[in-house]
């Protein structure tokens, strides 16, 4: 039945390093930079200060893209990526506050992923946050949070399986939660000619997110501005979006603080991404659906398009602020979830 099959569609989040940008500056925690003019934030510039570089860029991706391609400064680019895992790493989200990564988890439900091209781990500590949050409400987890989210670029924390290609966190077990093998470190994928086992893993990725976007009802690009390294990735998305049977009825929302026209030139022009007009722009996560309509997005989408309710009105019960306390999520997120939990028994 049509009606229910829209309501089953999954919501697809794609995140990339603005989306890291807007969780650490809402805390005022020091968080990772954006490729733009990442090599002086991270002070990592000493590193490639004699490097002879044509490109004036100051976007890592550029800075890197032209280092590969000097063998004689082999020892740079490998210090280069040493370092900027170093500097990943020492970023983190604190457990006493609510992370807008871990909005982004609680808004969404089993049937929903997460995508993410980020390299830093903070998406998965929120995820972890998020767990041990449920359990205190005595939440089964496992019943409505979403997949483990997908790291497109790899990440330290990640254990990869190679047979069944699933990933877990490395700390959890050592075994594929799947297939029981062992799992391998997960590659971090650089701005460059991937290697067999990074293409491996890219791969694998890539068959999973086009997979879910071939039946995706609604997707949230946050933060994601699309890099020249990933175009190839992103065309081969949009090329399986697009025969979605629900393409010309899916919605498309970015959250980005670049102007509407810079952002619909990315989607729609450059990656044909966007169908027509159904698509809005968000330069915070509070304004966009997931936000106001957490749990509920596709549902509320799908009443409009079948019923023709006002999409557009305030959802009843939730006022959500980048910062909410402990008892505003409590507010906002349980009933919705009892209501899950109940409808399932
Ligand atoms: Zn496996």
């Amino acid at each position: 039945m049509i009606e229910e099959d829209y309501r089953k569609a999954p919501h697809v989040v794609i995140l990339g390093a603005g989306s890291s940008a807007a969780t650490t500056n809402a805390l005022s925690i020091p968080g990772p930079s954006v490729m733009e003019g990442f090599l002086e934030k991270a002070q990592l510039s000493s590193i490639i200060e004699k490097v002879p570089l044509k490109t004036t860029s100051k976007n890592f991706e550029d800075i890197y893209a032209e280092l590969c391609t000097l063998p004689e400064y082999a020892r740079e680019l490998s210090e280069l990526e040493q370092k900027t895992l170093e500097y990943i790493k020492q970023f983190h989200l604190p457990n006493d506050k609510i992370s807008i990564y871990e909005q982004l988890i609680l808004s969404l439900t089993p049937k929903d992923y997460i995508f993410s091209f980020n390299w830093d781990n903070l998406l998965l500590e929120a995820y972890k946050n998020v767990k041990q949050r449920l359990f205190q409400w005595n939440v089964p987890f496992t019943s409505v949070m979403p997949p483990l989210p997908s790291l497109v670029h790899g990440c330290a924390d990640l254990g990869f399986c190679l047979k069944c290609h699933t990933c877990d966190l490395k700390i959890k077990r050592s075994h594929c939660p799947q297939c029981n093998e062992i799992l391998k470190d997960c590659p971090i994928v650089w701005p460059k000619e991937p290697k067999n086992y990074s293409q491996f893993y890219i791969d694998s990725q890539l068959s999973k997110m086009q997979e879910v976007l071939a039946k995706a009802q609604f997707v949230t690009i946050f933060g994601f501005g699309g890099a020249k390294s990933d175009s190839t990735l992103i065309k081969a998305l949009s090329n399986a979006f697009r025969p979605n049977g629900r393409y010309n009825v899916a919605e498309v929302e970015v959250i980005d603080i670049k102007s509407k026209e810079e952002v619909l030139k990315t989607w729609k022009q450059d990656f044909d991404f966007i169908c027509q007009d159904h698509f809005k722009v968000f330069s915070s996560f509070k304004d966009c659906t997931l936000a106001k309509w957490p749990r509920r997005s596709v549902e509320n989408f799908a009443d409009f398009m079948l019923f023709n309710t006002t999409f557009n009105a305030p959802a009843p019960t939730v006022s959500i602020t980048e910062t909410p306390s402990t008892s505003e999520i409590l507010r906002i997120y349980l009933p919705l979830i009892r209501e899950e939990l109940s409808n399932a028994r």
